[in-house]
């Protein structure tokens, strides 16, 4: 029996058991796994990684350990320059959208509400989320690690926060879309870009009271919904508000 010494650092710990975390430790191997292979079975999903060290080298997740090995798993870095290594992922996409899993609904809505593009349906499969984020070239995100360790899912991000609003901190902070916020200009139903509609074209579909109070309307192309600034826009503002603000602590 052979084997190697792991280390992980930062948000990879989360993946780990607490005996693993934040420190050297050992695993055992037969013949000459993939590092890839190693990682997967510790519980870490590959698309959480950006660098892989053994014995002080960068390598790909299709390096091969060998008895003794000493070697560092670090995530996506944002803070300093990496790329004389060997990046792992390809580059980062240039134009930030996600696909969800089915479980997350309401951060669905909510990054839409924030003006990101999100692909979303309740009865999407893990298969068609993973074909539609690699043709799509969509971050999926999901709080199911196991999704994320399909070979092909090449970008992707499991949520640790179950609650909404920890959630969206969570994805402004990791992607740093605080700059990028265009809030009520997307779709919260189905992800359509919203347009201004002449009162006159849709005065008819509207409630009297509507009708009577407002005179600016948006709507939908796609799902042809009309949204104007009613009560409860008043309500979503606050939520934005607070969702843009700069978070308070957290891990950097
Ligand atoms: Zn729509």
């Amino acid at each position: 029996m052979s084997y190697a010494e792991f280390r992980f650092y930062e948000e990879l710990n989360d993946f780990l058991k607490a005996s693993q975390q934040k420190q050297s430790f050992r695993v055992s191997f037969n013949g000459h796994p993939t590092v890839r292979a190693v990682i997967h079975t510790l519980g870490v999903p590959h698309p959480e990684i950006d660098l892989i060290l053994v014995n002080g080298w960068s390598v790909g997740f299709d390096h091969r350990l060998v008895h003794g090995d000493r070697v560092a798993v670090y995530p996506m870095f944002e803070t300093f320059d990496i790329t004389p290594l060997v990046r792992l992922r390809p580059r980062a996409l240039r134009r930030t959208a996600f696909i969800l899993d089915v479980h997350l609904g309401k951060l669905a809505r909510g990054l839409r509400l924030l003006g990101f593009d999100v692909s979303y349906r309740n009865d999407y499969d893990d298969p068609e989320i993973i074909r539609r984020a690699v043709r799509e070239h969509r971050i999926i995100l999901t709080r199911d690690r196991r999704l994320l360790q399909d070979r092909a899912v090449q970008h992707g991000y499991w949520v640790r926060s179950r609650h909404l609003e920890g959630q969206m901190g969570e994805i402004l902070a990791r992607f740093d879309l605080r700059g990028q916020i265009n809030a009520f200009s997307r779709c919260t139903v189905c992800n359509g870009g919203l347009a201004a509609v002449p009162r006159a074209e849709i005065v008819k579909r509207l409630p009297p009271r509507t009708r009577r109070y407002y005179d600016r309307f948006w709507m939908c192309p796609d799902c042809m919904r009309v949204y104007w600034k009613g009560a409860h826009y008043h309500h979503l503002l606050r939520r934005v508000r607070r969702w843009c603000a700069a978070p308070q602590g957290g891990r950097s």
